[in-house]
């Protein structure tokens, strides 16, 4: 699971910014950044999340890694992915 409910995203450039519009968020004119939801986060985002693992451990990784080691909807630390 991800931890944050909600996160930062800088705009770098219009298709990013028409991403999140045509998502429905509101992005003002020349704005630099927005917060959205973290579902609302393309799935190959570079933006860092908080991701936790069942067992209490987490860690801090882009959420285009975090769904690259999803396993079945998922998230497991290394050690749980290992032995469990
Ligand atoms: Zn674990």
């Amino acid at each position: 699971m991800i931890v944050e409910e909600s996160v930062f995203v800088r705009i770098y450039n219009g298709s990013q910014r028409n991403y999140y519009i045509d998502a429905g968020y509101a992005v003002r004119k020349g704005a630099k950044c927005i917060t959205v939801p973290v579902h609302a986060l393309p799935p190959y985002s570079n933006t860092v999340v908080t991701a936790k693992c069942s067992c209490g451990e987490s860690r801090r990784l882009p959420m285009k890694r975090y769904n690259e080691i999803l396993r079945g909807g998922v998230y497991m630390c290394a050690f749980c992915k290992k032995y469990k």
